[in-house]
Protein backbone atom coordinates (compact mmCIF):
# COMPACT_ATOMS: atom_id res chain seq x y z
CA UNK A 1 0.00 0.00 0.00
CA UNK A 2 1.32 3.45 -1.05
CA UNK A 3 2.54 5.23 2.63
CA UNK A 4 2.97 8.99 1.54
CA UNK A 5 5.50 10.93 3.35
CA UNK A 6 5.55 14.71 4.29
CA UNK A 7 8.69 16.41 2.01
CA UNK A 8 10.34 18.92 4.45
CA UNK A 9 14.07 20.62 4.38
CA UNK A 10 14.47 17.82 0.95
CA UNK A 11 13.43 14.73 3.03
CA UNK A 12 10.82 12.61 3.30
CA UNK A 13 9.63 12.77 6.71
CA UNK A 14 6.98 9.80 8.93
CA UNK A 15 4.55 12.64 10.13
CA UNK A 16 5.70 13.74 13.78
CA UNK A 17 2.21 11.98 15.20
CA UNK A 18 3.04 8.51 13.60
CA UNK A 19 -0.77 8.65 12.62
CA UNK A 20 -2.30 8.29 9.14
CA UNK A 21 -5.10 8.50 7.48
CA UNK A 22 -6.79 6.15 5.35
CA UNK A 23 -7.15 7.33 1.25
CA UNK A 24 -10.10 5.61 -0.50
CA UNK A 25 -9.80 4.58 -4.09
CA UNK A 26 -13.58 5.99 -4.79
CA UNK A 27 -14.16 4.04 -7.78
CA UNK A 28 -13.91 0.43 -5.51
CA UNK A 29 -14.27 1.99 -1.68
CA UNK A 30 -11.67 0.87 -0.95
CA UNK A 31 -8.31 2.27 1.31
CA UNK A 32 -5.06 1.83 -1.21
CA UNK A 33 -2.82 4.90 0.20
CA UNK A 34 -1.97 6.63 4.00
CA UNK A 35 -2.05 10.01 4.24
CA UNK A 36 -0.40 11.67 6.74
CA UNK A 37 -2.26 13.25 9.96
CA UNK A 38 0.26 15.65 10.23
CA UNK A 39 -0.12 18.32 13.54
CA UNK A 40 1.48 21.77 14.66
CA UNK A 41 5.34 19.88 15.01
CA UNK A 42 5.28 18.91 11.18
CA UNK A 43 4.27 22.34 10.31
CA UNK A 44 6.52 24.49 12.38
CA UNK A 45 9.32 22.09 10.85
CA UNK A 46 7.85 23.14 7.43
CA UNK A 47 7.95 26.68 8.21
CA UNK A 48 11.22 26.86 9.78
CA UNK A 49 12.63 25.24 6.54
CA UNK A 50 11.19 27.35 4.36
CA UNK A 51 12.11 30.46 6.09
CA UNK A 52 15.91 29.07 5.91
CA UNK A 53 15.49 28.46 1.99
CA UNK A 54 13.76 32.23 1.32
CA UNK A 55 17.34 33.95 2.40
CA UNK A 56 18.88 32.43 -0.91
CA UNK A 57 16.05 31.58 -3.01
CA UNK A 58 14.71 35.18 -2.96
CA UNK A 59 18.06 36.05 -3.76
CA UNK A 60 18.57 33.85 -6.95
CA UNK A 61 18.04 35.26 -10.33
CA UNK A 62 14.77 35.15 -12.38
CA UNK A 63 16.32 33.11 -15.61
CA UNK A 64 17.55 30.57 -12.48
CA UNK A 65 14.53 30.42 -10.70
CA UNK A 66 12.62 29.71 -14.72
CA UNK A 67 14.80 27.04 -15.08
CA UNK A 68 13.85 25.25 -12.02
CA UNK A 69 10.25 25.39 -12.88
CA UNK A 70 10.97 24.33 -16.75
CA UNK A 71 13.26 20.81 -15.09
CA UNK A 72 10.00 20.33 -12.80
CA UNK A 73 7.79 20.93 -16.22
CA UNK A 74 9.79 18.54 -18.18
CA UNK A 75 9.81 15.89 -15.22
CA UNK A 76 6.00 16.23 -15.13
CA UNK A 77 6.27 15.56 -18.99
CA UNK A 78 8.30 12.35 -19.06
CA UNK A 79 5.76 10.65 -16.22
CA UNK A 80 2.99 12.45 -17.96
CA UNK A 81 0.91 9.06 -17.99
CA UNK A 82 1.71 8.26 -14.60
CA UNK A 83 0.82 11.33 -13.21
CA UNK A 84 -2.72 10.89 -15.24
CA UNK A 85 -3.71 7.46 -13.78
CA UNK A 86 -2.45 8.59 -10.44
CA UNK A 87 -4.69 11.24 -10.79
CA UNK A 88 -7.61 9.34 -11.90
CA UNK A 89 -7.29 6.47 -9.29
CA UNK A 90 -7.45 9.09 -6.46
CA UNK A 91 -10.37 11.17 -7.14
CA UNK A 92 -12.07 8.98 -9.88
CA UNK A 93 -11.98 11.59 -13.13
CA UNK A 94 -12.07 9.89 -16.39
CA UNK A 95 -8.32 9.12 -17.32
CA UNK A 96 -8.76 11.21 -20.83
CA UNK A 97 -9.97 14.45 -18.29
CA UNK A 98 -7.25 13.55 -15.99
CA UNK A 99 -4.44 14.03 -19.36
CA UNK A 100 -6.42 16.52 -21.43
CA UNK A 101 -7.15 18.75 -18.18
CA UNK A 102 -5.53 18.46 -14.85
CA UNK A 103 -1.49 16.84 -15.78
CA UNK A 104 -1.53 18.96 -19.44
CA UNK A 105 -2.60 22.42 -17.34
CA UNK A 106 0.25 21.60 -14.45
CA UNK A 107 2.97 21.67 -16.91
CA UNK A 108 1.67 24.95 -18.37
CA UNK A 109 1.22 26.40 -14.86
CA UNK A 110 5.49 25.92 -14.24
CA UNK A 111 6.36 27.13 -18.21
CA UNK A 112 3.79 29.80 -18.10
CA UNK A 113 5.46 31.52 -14.92
CA UNK A 114 8.72 30.19 -15.57
CA UNK A 115 8.54 32.61 -18.92
CA UNK A 116 6.21 35.33 -17.04
CA UNK A 117 8.81 36.11 -14.27
CA UNK A 118 11.35 36.91 -17.54
CA UNK A 119 9.17 39.78 -18.83
CA UNK A 120 8.09 41.01 -15.28
CA UNK A 121 7.67 45.16 -15.63
CA UNK A 122 8.25 47.94 -12.85
CA UNK A 123 6.75 51.64 -12.98
CA UNK A 124 8.72 54.37 -12.65
CA UNK A 125 8.03 58.21 -12.23
CA UNK A 126 9.73 61.41 -12.11
CA UNK A 127 8.45 64.35 -10.06
CA UNK A 128 8.66 68.09 -11.65
CA UNK A 129 11.81 69.23 -9.50
CA UNK A 130 13.41 65.77 -11.28
CA UNK A 131 12.95 63.30 -8.44
CA UNK A 132 12.61 59.99 -9.70
CA UNK A 133 10.33 57.32 -7.92
CA UNK A 134 10.30 53.80 -9.04
CA UNK A 135 8.27 50.45 -8.21
CA UNK A 136 10.32 47.46 -6.43
CA UNK A 137 8.81 44.17 -6.76
CA UNK A 138 9.63 41.50 -3.84
CA UNK A 139 9.08 38.49 -2.84
CA UNK A 140 6.47 38.15 0.15
CA UNK A 141 8.18 35.06 2.15
CA UNK A 142 6.77 31.90 2.72
CA UNK A 143 3.68 30.96 0.86
CA UNK A 144 1.04 28.51 2.83
CA UNK A 145 -1.04 26.60 -0.71
CA UNK A 146 -3.73 24.98 0.40
CA UNK A 147 -5.44 22.97 -2.39
CA UNK A 148 -8.72 21.15 -2.91
CA UNK A 149 -9.63 17.39 -3.75
CA UNK A 150 -10.93 18.30 -7.19
CA UNK A 151 -8.41 19.28 -9.35
CA UNK A 152 -6.02 18.43 -7.04
CA UNK A 153 -2.28 18.96 -9.25
CA UNK A 154 -3.42 21.68 -11.51
CA UNK A 155 -4.64 24.03 -8.42
CA UNK A 156 -1.81 22.98 -6.13
CA UNK A 157 0.49 24.17 -8.85
CA UNK A 158 -1.61 27.10 -10.07
CA UNK A 159 -0.31 28.47 -7.18
CA UNK A 160 3.33 26.63 -6.28
CA UNK A 161 4.41 28.08 -9.95
CA UNK A 162 4.10 31.93 -9.32
CA UNK A 163 4.73 31.30 -5.90
CA UNK A 164 8.18 30.40 -6.56
CA UNK A 165 8.95 31.98 -9.76
CA UNK A 166 8.77 35.57 -7.74
CA UNK A 167 11.03 34.22 -5.18
CA UNK A 168 8.84 32.85 -2.20
CA UNK A 169 9.41 30.13 -0.97
CA UNK A 170 6.53 28.03 0.08
CA UNK A 171 4.31 25.01 2.56
CA UNK A 172 1.65 23.03 0.86
CA UNK A 173 -1.25 21.87 2.14
CA UNK A 174 -3.01 19.36 -0.35
CA UNK A 175 -6.41 17.97 0.30
CA UNK A 176 -6.37 15.14 2.51
CA UNK A 177 -9.24 13.56 0.52
CA UNK A 178 -6.41 13.60 -2.66
CA UNK A 179 -3.20 13.35 -1.82
CA UNK A 180 -1.30 11.21 -4.08
CA UNK A 181 -0.12 13.51 -6.99
CA UNK A 182 1.18 16.40 -4.95
CA UNK A 183 3.40 13.78 -2.97
CA UNK A 184 4.57 12.37 -6.47
CA UNK A 185 5.39 16.15 -7.20
CA UNK A 186 7.31 16.18 -4.50
CA UNK A 187 9.44 12.92 -5.28
CA UNK A 188 9.66 15.39 -8.63
CA UNK A 189 11.38 17.96 -7.16
CA UNK A 190 13.55 16.27 -5.46
CA UNK A 191 14.74 14.65 -8.25
CA UNK A 192 15.00 17.86 -10.33
CA UNK A 193 17.39 18.88 -6.91
CA UNK A 194 15.56 21.77 -6.20
CA UNK A 195 16.94 23.25 -3.31
CA UNK A 196 15.93 22.14 -0.06
CA UNK A 197 13.27 24.00 1.61
CA UNK A 198 12.15 25.69 -1.17
CA UNK A 199 8.81 23.60 -1.34
CA UNK A 200 8.07 21.47 1.51
CA UNK A 201 4.68 19.63 1.53
CA UNK A 202 2.82 18.69 4.86
CA UNK A 203 -0.17 16.72 4.93
CA UNK A 204 -2.75 15.86 6.92
CA UNK A 205 -6.45 16.88 7.61
CA UNK A 206 -7.75 20.61 7.23
CA UNK A 207 -8.37 21.35 10.81
CA UNK A 208 -5.76 20.58 12.21
CA UNK A 209 -2.31 20.43 9.44
CA UNK A 210 -4.23 23.49 7.51
CA UNK A 211 -5.47 25.75 10.29
CA UNK A 212 -1.40 25.08 11.88
CA UNK A 213 0.12 25.88 8.49
CA UNK A 214 -2.36 29.47 8.43
CA UNK A 215 -2.10 30.29 11.99
CA UNK A 216 2.03 30.17 12.20
CA UNK A 217 3.60 33.81 11.99
CA UNK A 218 6.40 32.44 9.95
CA UNK A 219 3.92 32.06 7.29
CA UNK A 220 3.70 35.41 5.34
CA UNK A 221 0.88 34.22 2.20
CA UNK A 222 -2.08 32.52 2.35
CA UNK A 223 -3.29 30.91 -1.11
CA UNK A 224 -6.08 29.02 -0.70
CA UNK A 225 -8.71 27.47 -2.60
CA UNK A 226 -11.93 25.60 -1.48
CA UNK A 227 -15.35 25.65 0.09
CA UNK A 228 -16.20 29.06 1.21
CA UNK A 229 -16.53 27.99 4.63
CA UNK A 230 -13.43 27.12 5.24
CA UNK A 231 -12.40 30.44 3.31
CA UNK A 232 -14.27 32.17 6.02
CA UNK A 233 -12.64 30.15 9.13
CA UNK A 234 -9.62 31.04 7.09
CA UNK A 235 -10.06 34.79 6.67
CA UNK A 236 -10.89 34.94 10.33
CA UNK A 237 -7.61 33.30 10.91
CA UNK A 238 -5.47 35.41 8.77
CA UNK A 239 -7.28 38.78 9.88
CA UNK A 240 -5.75 39.73 13.04
CA UNK A 241 -2.26 38.40 11.57
CA UNK A 242 -2.57 40.89 8.46
CA UNK A 243 -1.22 38.25 5.92
CA UNK A 244 -1.41 38.76 2.43
CA UNK A 245 -4.39 36.30 1.46
CA UNK A 246 -6.31 34.81 -1.62
CA UNK A 247 -9.38 33.02 -1.56
CA UNK A 248 -10.49 31.32 -4.62
CA UNK A 249 -14.05 29.47 -2.91
CA UNK A 250 -17.28 27.60 -4.65
CA UNK A 251 -19.62 29.04 -6.89
CA UNK A 252 -23.07 28.58 -8.09
CA UNK A 253 -22.85 29.16 -11.14
CA UNK A 254 -25.13 30.52 -13.92
CA UNK A 255 -25.80 29.17 -17.23
CA UNK A 256 -28.00 31.37 -19.60
CA UNK A 257 -28.85 30.31 -23.13
CA UNK A 258 -30.90 32.71 -25.43
CA UNK A 259 -33.39 31.44 -28.08
CA UNK A 260 -30.74 33.04 -30.80
CA UNK A 261 -27.68 31.11 -29.66
CA UNK A 262 -26.83 27.99 -31.88
CA UNK A 263 -27.98 25.60 -29.91
CA UNK A 264 -26.08 22.18 -30.88
CA UNK A 265 -23.24 24.15 -29.87
CA UNK A 266 -24.82 25.10 -26.59
CA UNK A 267 -26.16 21.93 -25.81
CA UNK A 268 -22.64 20.01 -26.45
CA UNK A 269 -21.28 22.40 -23.87
CA UNK A 270 -24.11 22.63 -21.74
CA UNK A 271 -23.03 18.65 -20.94
CA UNK A 272 -19.55 19.47 -20.30
CA UNK A 273 -20.23 22.65 -17.96
CA UNK A 274 -22.82 20.80 -16.07
CA UNK A 275 -21.40 16.99 -15.13
CA UNK A 276 -17.28 17.46 -16.68
CA UNK A 277 -15.07 15.70 -13.67
CA UNK A 278 -18.82 14.76 -12.21
CA UNK A 279 -19.64 18.20 -11.75
CA UNK A 280 -17.21 18.95 -9.07
CA UNK A 281 -15.30 21.65 -10.75
CA UNK A 282 -16.29 25.21 -8.84
CA UNK A 283 -17.19 26.71 -12.20
CA UNK A 284 -19.61 24.10 -13.36
CA UNK A 285 -22.75 25.96 -14.43
CA UNK A 286 -25.03 24.00 -12.24
CA UNK A 287 -28.24 26.86 -12.38
CA UNK A 288 -29.35 26.53 -16.31
CA UNK A 289 -31.54 29.38 -17.92
CA UNK A 290 -33.29 29.19 -21.01
CA UNK A 291 -35.80 31.20 -22.95
CA UNK A 292 -39.04 30.21 -23.16
CA UNK A 293 -39.13 29.52 -26.77
CA UNK A 294 -36.17 27.42 -27.12
CA UNK A 295 -37.38 25.56 -23.81
CA UNK A 296 -38.89 22.45 -24.83
CA UNK A 297 -36.58 21.78 -27.53
CA UNK A 298 -33.14 21.92 -25.64
CA UNK A 299 -34.73 20.25 -22.34
CA UNK A 300 -36.08 17.13 -24.52
CA UNK A 301 -32.62 17.12 -26.07
CA UNK A 302 -30.62 18.07 -23.09
CA UNK A 303 -32.12 15.50 -20.93
CA UNK A 304 -31.70 12.57 -24.04
CA UNK A 305 -28.33 13.11 -24.81
CA UNK A 306 -27.34 13.36 -20.74
CA UNK A 307 -28.93 10.02 -20.77
CA UNK A 308 -26.57 8.43 -22.76
CA UNK A 309 -23.35 9.25 -20.95
CA UNK A 310 -21.47 6.71 -19.82
CA UNK A 311 -20.94 6.28 -16.00
CA UNK A 312 -18.25 3.73 -14.56
CA UNK A 313 -14.75 2.92 -14.68
CA UNK A 314 -13.25 6.15 -14.82
CA UNK A 315 -10.26 4.14 -16.68
CA UNK A 316 -12.47 2.72 -19.54
CA UNK A 317 -12.46 4.61 -22.80
CA UNK A 318 -15.88 6.35 -23.40
CA UNK A 319 -16.62 6.93 -19.61
CA UNK A 320 -17.73 10.06 -19.26
CA UNK A 321 -18.12 10.55 -15.26
CA UNK A 322 -16.60 8.41 -12.68
CA UNK A 323 -17.16 8.26 -9.04
CA UNK A 324 -17.64 11.24 -7.12
CA UNK A 325 -14.55 11.76 -4.79
CA UNK A 326 -15.75 10.03 -1.29
CA UNK A 327 -18.63 8.41 0.59
CA UNK A 328 -19.45 11.26 2.34
CA UNK A 329 -19.30 13.93 -0.43
CA UNK A 330 -21.81 11.03 -2.35
CA UNK A 331 -24.04 11.32 0.47
CA UNK A 332 -23.75 15.41 0.90
CA UNK A 333 -25.35 15.20 -2.95
CA UNK A 334 -27.97 12.53 -2.22
CA UNK A 335 -29.24 14.84 0.46
CA UNK A 336 -29.35 17.94 -1.70
CA UNK A 337 -31.20 15.79 -4.35
CA UNK A 338 -33.32 14.45 -1.79
CA UNK A 339 -34.37 18.11 -1.02
CA UNK A 340 -34.86 19.25 -4.25
CA UNK A 341 -37.49 16.90 -4.36
CA UNK A 342 -39.08 18.34 -1.01
CA UNK A 343 -39.30 21.64 -2.73
CA UNK A 344 -41.12 20.26 -5.95
CA UNK A 345 -38.20 19.33 -8.17
CA UNK A 346 -38.64 16.98 -11.02
CA UNK A 347 -35.98 15.01 -11.45
CA UNK A 348 -35.95 14.39 -15.35
CA UNK A 349 -32.88 11.97 -15.29
CA UNK A 350 -30.65 10.67 -12.53
CA UNK A 351 -30.95 11.02 -8.93
CA UNK A 352 -29.37 7.26 -8.20
CA UNK A 353 -26.58 5.30 -8.85
CA UNK A 354 -26.23 3.34 -12.26
CA UNK A 355 -27.97 0.30 -11.63
CA UNK A 356 -25.13 -1.82 -13.88
CA UNK A 357 -21.71 -1.45 -12.48
CA UNK A 358 -19.31 -4.24 -12.50
CA UNK A 359 -19.12 -6.22 -9.03
CA UNK A 360 -15.73 -4.84 -8.35
CA UNK A 361 -17.41 -1.48 -8.81
CA UNK A 362 -20.25 -2.19 -6.40
CA UNK A 363 -18.94 -0.13 -4.07
CA UNK A 364 -17.83 3.09 -5.27
CA UNK A 365 -19.51 6.03 -5.25
CA UNK A 366 -21.05 6.85 -8.72
CA UNK A 367 -24.01 8.79 -9.19
CA UNK A 368 -26.00 9.09 -12.84
CA UNK A 369 -25.94 12.72 -14.01
CA UNK A 370 -28.70 14.33 -12.19
CA UNK A 371 -31.31 16.97 -14.07
CA UNK A 372 -33.89 18.95 -11.91
CA UNK A 373 -37.00 20.86 -13.24
CA UNK A 374 -39.28 23.35 -11.77
CA UNK A 375 -37.34 24.68 -8.77
CA UNK A 376 -37.86 28.21 -7.81
CA UNK A 377 -34.83 30.47 -7.80
CA UNK A 378 -35.36 30.88 -3.59
CA UNK A 379 -35.34 26.91 -3.04
CA UNK A 380 -32.01 26.13 -1.49
CA UNK A 381 -30.84 23.84 -4.11
CA UNK A 382 -30.83 27.33 -6.89
CA UNK A 383 -28.91 28.91 -3.90
CA UNK A 384 -26.49 26.10 -2.45
CA UNK A 385 -23.44 24.81 -3.82
CA UNK A 386 -23.79 21.37 -4.72
CA UNK A 387 -20.60 20.27 -6.18
CA UNK A 388 -21.37 17.22 -7.83
CA UNK A 389 -23.42 16.14 -11.37
CA UNK A 390 -26.88 17.80 -10.41
CA UNK A 391 -27.80 21.18 -12.11
CA UNK A 392 -31.80 22.76 -12.49
CA UNK A 393 -33.48 23.76 -15.30
CA UNK A 394 -35.75 26.54 -15.55
CA UNK A 395 -37.02 28.93 -18.62
CA UNK A 396 -37.36 32.76 -18.61
CA UNK A 397 -38.80 35.45 -21.01
CA UNK A 398 -37.18 38.77 -20.77
CA UNK A 399 -32.76 38.78 -20.33
CA UNK A 400 -33.41 40.88 -17.03
CA UNK A 401 -35.28 38.33 -15.27
CA UNK A 402 -32.25 35.56 -16.25
CA UNK A 403 -30.02 38.14 -15.20
CA UNK A 404 -31.94 39.16 -11.97
CA UNK A 405 -31.91 35.31 -11.20
CA UNK A 406 -28.27 34.40 -12.06
CA UNK A 407 -27.33 37.68 -9.44
CA UNK A 408 -29.56 36.01 -6.48
CA UNK A 409 -26.75 33.75 -4.91
CA UNK A 410 -24.58 34.51 -2.32
CA UNK A 411 -22.01 33.42 -4.93
CA UNK A 412 -20.70 35.57 -8.01
CA UNK A 413 -17.48 33.20 -9.35
CA UNK A 414 -18.63 32.85 -12.96
CA UNK A 415 -21.65 32.82 -15.84
CA UNK A 416 -22.11 31.74 -19.42
CA UNK A 417 -24.20 33.45 -22.07
CA UNK A 418 -24.78 31.39 -25.31
CA UNK A 419 -26.30 34.05 -28.04
CA UNK A 420 -25.24 35.44 -31.12
CA UNK A 421 -26.37 38.90 -30.75
CA UNK A 422 -22.79 40.62 -29.45
CA UNK A 423 -24.16 43.87 -28.18
CA UNK A 424 -26.83 41.38 -26.10
CA UNK A 425 -23.67 39.07 -24.81
CA UNK A 426 -21.50 42.85 -23.85
CA UNK A 427 -24.81 43.84 -21.81
CA UNK A 428 -25.45 41.07 -20.24
CA UNK A 429 -21.77 39.98 -19.08
CA UNK A 430 -21.76 43.63 -17.82
CA UNK A 431 -24.62 43.20 -15.38
CA UNK A 432 -23.29 39.56 -13.76
CA UNK A 433 -22.14 39.75 -10.46
CA UNK A 434 -19.17 37.06 -11.12
CA UNK A 435 -15.04 36.93 -11.97
CA UNK A 436 -15.41 35.31 -15.06
CA UNK A 437 -18.08 35.29 -18.00
CA UNK A 438 -17.82 33.24 -20.92
CA UNK A 439 -19.93 34.20 -24.17
CA UNK A 440 -20.55 30.79 -26.82
CA UNK A 441 -18.11 28.78 -24.73
CA UNK A 442 -17.27 27.40 -21.21
CA UNK A 443 -14.18 26.80 -19.03
CA UNK A 444 -11.64 28.73 -21.77
CA UNK A 445 -8.82 29.37 -20.06
CA UNK A 446 -5.90 31.94 -20.62
CA UNK A 447 -3.42 32.35 -18.12
CA UNK A 448 -2.81 35.72 -18.46
CA UNK A 449 -6.05 37.13 -17.20
CA UNK A 450 -7.49 37.38 -13.86
CA UNK A 451 -9.15 34.67 -12.14
CA UNK A 452 -11.16 35.08 -8.66
CA UNK A 453 -14.75 35.47 -7.35
CA UNK A 454 -16.87 38.34 -6.00
CA UNK A 455 -19.35 37.99 -2.73
CA UNK A 456 -18.96 34.48 -1.31
CA UNK A 457 -17.03 33.44 -4.06
CA UNK A 458 -14.04 34.67 -3.05
CA UNK A 459 -11.58 37.57 -2.05
CA UNK A 460 -8.53 38.36 -4.56
CA UNK A 461 -7.32 37.38 -8.07
CA UNK A 462 -4.36 35.45 -9.27
CA UNK A 463 -3.58 34.70 -12.73
CA UNK A 464 -0.95 36.39 -15.03
CA UNK A 465 -0.13 39.47 -13.84
CA UNK A 466 -2.13 39.25 -10.70
CA UNK A 467 -0.53 36.57 -9.75
CA UNK A 468 2.84 38.49 -9.85
CA UNK A 469 1.49 41.00 -7.89
CA UNK A 470 -0.46 38.75 -5.33
CA UNK A 471 3.08 36.81 -4.41
CA UNK A 472 5.24 39.99 -4.27
CA UNK A 473 5.17 42.96 -1.96
CA UNK A 474 5.42 46.39 -3.89
CA UNK A 475 7.83 49.51 -2.83
CA UNK A 476 8.44 52.34 -3.66
CA UNK A 477 11.67 54.42 -3.92
CA UNK A 478 11.69 57.99 -4.37
CA UNK A 479 15.31 60.06 -4.85
CA UNK A 480 15.86 63.22 -4.85
CA UNK A 481 18.65 63.84 -7.68
P1 LIG B 1 -12.44 22.55 1.66
O1 LIG B 1 -13.08 21.53 2.50
O2 LIG B 1 -12.67 23.97 1.97
O3 LIG B 1 -10.88 22.22 1.70
C1 LIG B 1 -9.92 22.90 0.91
C2 LIG B 1 -8.58 22.75 1.55
O4 LIG B 1 -8.55 23.44 2.80
C3 LIG B 1 -8.22 21.30 1.87
O5 LIG B 1 -6.84 21.11 1.69
C4 LIG B 1 -8.62 21.21 3.33
O6 LIG B 1 -7.99 20.15 3.97
C5 LIG B 1 -8.16 22.56 3.83
N1 LIG B 1 -8.77 23.04 5.06
C6 LIG B 1 -9.95 22.69 5.63
N2 LIG B 1 -10.15 23.39 6.79
C7 LIG B 1 -9.08 24.19 6.94
C8 LIG B 1 -8.70 25.16 7.92
N3 LIG B 1 -9.47 25.44 8.97
N4 LIG B 1 -7.53 25.81 7.77
C9 LIG B 1 -6.74 25.56 6.70
N5 LIG B 1 -7.05 24.65 5.74
C10 LIG B 1 -8.20 23.98 5.85
O7 LIG B 1 -12.81 22.35 0.13
P2 LIG B 1 -12.87 21.01 -0.68
O8 LIG B 1 -14.07 20.24 -0.22
O9 LIG B 1 -11.53 20.35 -0.67
O10 LIG B 1 -13.09 21.55 -2.16
C11 LIG B 1 -14.33 21.85 -2.69
C12 LIG B 1 -14.59 23.34 -2.64
O11 LIG B 1 -13.54 24.04 -3.29
C13 LIG B 1 -15.86 23.71 -3.40
O12 LIG B 1 -16.58 24.64 -2.64
C14 LIG B 1 -15.33 24.36 -4.67
O13 LIG B 1 -16.20 25.28 -5.27
C15 LIG B 1 -14.09 25.01 -4.17
N6 LIG B 1 -13.18 25.28 -5.28
C16 LIG B 1 -13.00 26.57 -5.66
C17 LIG B 1 -12.17 26.85 -6.74
C18 LIG B 1 -11.94 28.27 -7.21
O14 LIG B 1 -11.01 28.49 -7.97
N7 LIG B 1 -12.74 29.24 -6.80
C19 LIG B 1 -11.52 25.81 -7.40
C20 LIG B 1 -11.73 24.51 -6.98
C21 LIG B 1 -12.56 24.24 -5.90
P3 LIG B 1 -8.70 18.71 4.04
O15 LIG B 1 -9.36 18.40 2.76
O16 LIG B 1 -7.54 17.85 4.27
O17 LIG B 1 -9.67 18.81 5.16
Amino acid sequence: MLKIKNYINGEFLEPNSDSYLDNFNPSTGEVYSKCPDSDALDVVLAVTSSKKAFVKWSKTGAQERADWLHKIADKLEEKFDEFALAETTDVGKPLWLSKKMDITRAIENFRFFASKILHKEERSTTMDDGSLNYELRQPVGVAALISPWNLPLYLLTWKIAPALATGNTAVCKPSEVTPVTAFMLAKVMDEVGLPKGVCNFVFGSGKETGSALVNHPGVDLVSFTGGTETGAVIATDVASQFKKTSLELGGKNANIIFKDADLDKAIETTIKSSFLNQGEICLCGSRIFIQEEIFEEFKESFVKKVKELKVGDPTAEGTFCGPLVSKGHLDKVMSCIELAKKDQGVVLTGGKSPEDLPQDLSKGYFLEPTIIDELSDCSELQQQEVFGPVVTIRSFKYPKEAVKWANTTPYGLSASIWTKDISRAHKVAAQLDVGTVWVNTWLKRDLRMPFGGVKASGLGREGGEDSLKFFTESKTVCISL
